[in-house]
């Protein structure tokens, strides 16, 4: 931290040119006054310098100064309006780096239940919400742990004891595997004789060969085809859903982890009516069958969406693997429990294929990558892009999605590669959450030793690689103060304490450094003059009374492009 007088950095001057504000005085900007006030804050600018002040003055969407709130006082005019942090923390709007934020919007109708650790709670909260939702559609949940099922694998008749009647199907948290009922499967057509679909499981009694309710990646699509399809409208009400429910929590940016170029359309729709108030950044989706033809459409919609700070794209998501939980993530050694290592989802060649396509066109690439094989496959798909094509015009900006469990001899390449781990706090607390007695699969499927260089974003920044954070919404709560809160304090396993970062870094890691992964350090993700005003006001100073509880950082006030879009009703 320095001084508490408000700093002109150099960054800052730049994008402040363009203003009538002179470095050095106040001379030039007295003629200007503030539309917005943030006055007795404990600012934390969110700078590699670790800037702090009192306030923050916003005139239009954009940031004016920072100072002391006597300073900025002068900027008071009679139609400011102030806000008085009394004391809180005052941080750039949160920007989580990877959400599936209309599986978001949907999963705010569903059975919420995430955290519930055993099965007469699970029971319960379905119940409760059929009783509260009666008659005779489909019955969907989701963020089930793997805790409450003997095996971490629930079946049909814990299903049909509470809901005979009707279809239900129930998300696990991860999204990579979902428990259905007897009714679900019977209108899927699904029996003992149905064999496995590609890249799925469903799991059968060994005894009686018949389908168990549970049903594992690709082959939980059996059921989600036959359930009544999502129109445009669903679709376009949960963006609305989702945006209100990101600005109570502070989040004023989104990076949609995937999703297709029909929903881009969506996304705009919504902007044009005046109801997107969270920057979105958009990513396509793609795998060993995409085509030279399908990249250059993702080119032609990402050039007519254009630079608007509240709506772009310019990125593409892939899957190399599963995830740990259902021993989907693809492994170099075994699985301590069993003779598989795990699959990749494409082969080497055909990553190296589809990544180098994407590079060539400037795309940046985001690779879901889970276990140690799979996130070496994409850091060498990533080398081999850098191999075979020119540098894009603006540079590349790959990145790694969760890296649970990198290898030791990677970990120095996310900074010799500049590729950036986009890496989500609370995926660890839900592994702690697997882990009550007698112990999850997160631990039981990789074993002690890789068990302990789980999440390892401290010592990928050690090595000079660069992080982002996000939540994975809805597979972990939107909430970035429960990350925030998490990487700060990060005092379980895995990984011990010493992944426990600085506040100033865990701040960062959903400000600026969430910014660069997205193309927009220069202009957001910053407080300094000249950025766009996306404001978070904590309830508390988080610097210097570290949050015990997951729930302890509260957002008190939520700027979007220098409006108000949320205050908390009491302090
Ligand atoms: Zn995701």
């Amino acid at each position: 931290m320095t001084s508490n007088r408000w700093v002109w950095l150099p960054l800052a001057l730049a994008l402040a040119a363009c203003q009538p504000a002179q470095p050095g005085g106040p001379s030039g900007d007295q003629a200007q006054t503030a539309d917005l006030l943030i006055v007795n804050g404990k600012v934390f600018a969110a700078d590699s310098a670790g800037t702090t002040a009192e306030a923050v003055a916003v005139r239009g969407n954009t940031i004016l100064r920072i100072g002391t709130s006597s300073d900025l006082d002068t900027l008071r005019g009679p139609n400011t309006r102030v806000i008085d942090a009394k004391g809180g923390s005052v941080v750039p709007g949160f920007n989580d780096a990877h959400v599936h934020f209309i599986a978001g919007g949907f999963a705010l109708n569903d059975v919420d239940l995430a955290g519930l650790n055993t099965l007469r709670e699970v029971q319960a909260a379905i119940s409760q919400f059929a009783a509260a939702h009666p008659g005779d559609g489909w019955l969907r949940g989701r963020g089930w742990l793997y805790t409450p099922f003997p095996g971490g694998s629930p079946t049909r008749a814990q299903l049909d004891e509470i809901v005979p009647d009707r279809p239900a199907l129930m998300r696990c948290y991860d999204g990579h595997s979902v428990w259905v009922n007897s009714k679900a499967l019977a209108l899927a057509g699904i029996t003992r004789d149905t064999p496995n679909p590609p890249n799925g499981e469903i799991v059968k009694d060994p005894k009686t060969g018949e389908p168990t309710g549970h049903l594992k990646e690709s082959a939980a699509r059996l059921v989600d085809k036959v359930q009544p399809p999502q129109t445009d409208a669903d679709r376009r009400a949960a963006i609305k859903t989702a945006v209100a429910h990101a600005s109570q929590f502070g989040v004023t940016s989104i990076q949609n982890a995937g999703g297709s170029i029909e929903e881009m359309a969506l996304y705009e729709s919504a902007k044009r009516d005046g109801d997107l108030m969270v920057r979105g950044y958009l990513a396509f989706q793609a795998n060993a069958s995409t085509t030279e033809a399908d990249a250059d459409r993702m080119v032609e919609t990402w050039k007519r969406m254009g630079q608007d700070p509240t709506l772009r794209t310019g990125i593409v998501k892939m899957f190399a693997d599963g995830v740990i939980e259902s021993r989907t993530a693809a492994m170099l050694a075994p699985y301590q429990n069993s003779k598989s290592a795990g699959q990749p989802n494409l082969s080497a060649e055909e990553l190296n294929r589809v990544v180098a396509m994407l590079d060539k066109r400037g795309l940046q690439v985001q690779i879901h990558a889970i276990g140690d094989r799979a996130i070496r496959m994409s850091l060498d798909a990533f080398e081999n892009a850098m191999k075979v094509n020119p540098a894009p015009e603006r540079g590349r900006r790959h990145r790694i999605e969760h890296i649970e469990a990198v290898s030791e001899a990677d970990i120095p390449r996310f900074g010799k590669l500049g590729v950036i781990a986009s890496q989500q706090p609370m995926h660890v607390a839900l592994g702690d959450m697997n882990q009550v007695k007698p112990s999850g699969p997160w631990p039981d499927n990789v074993g002690p030793e890789r068990y302990m260089r789980a999440w390892a974003w401290r010592r990928i920044m050690a090595g000079g690689g660069r992080i982002a954070f996000g939540s994975d919404w809805p597979v972990a709560p939107l909430e970035a103060g429960q990350g925030i809160w998490l990487a700060a304090t990060r005092v379980s396993q895995p990984g011990g304490v010493d992944q426990a970062m600085p506040m100033a870094d865990a701040i960062r890691g959903y400000t600026t450094w969430a910014a660069y992964a997205e193309f927009e350090d220069q202009r957001k993700g910053m407080l300094a003059p000249g950025m766009l005003a996306d404001i978070v006001v904590l309830a508390s100073d988080v610097f210097t009374t570290l949050p015990t509880k997951v729930t302890d950082v509260v957002v008190q006030s939520t700027v979007f492009d220098g409006k108000v879009v949320y205050e908390r009703a009491s302090r």
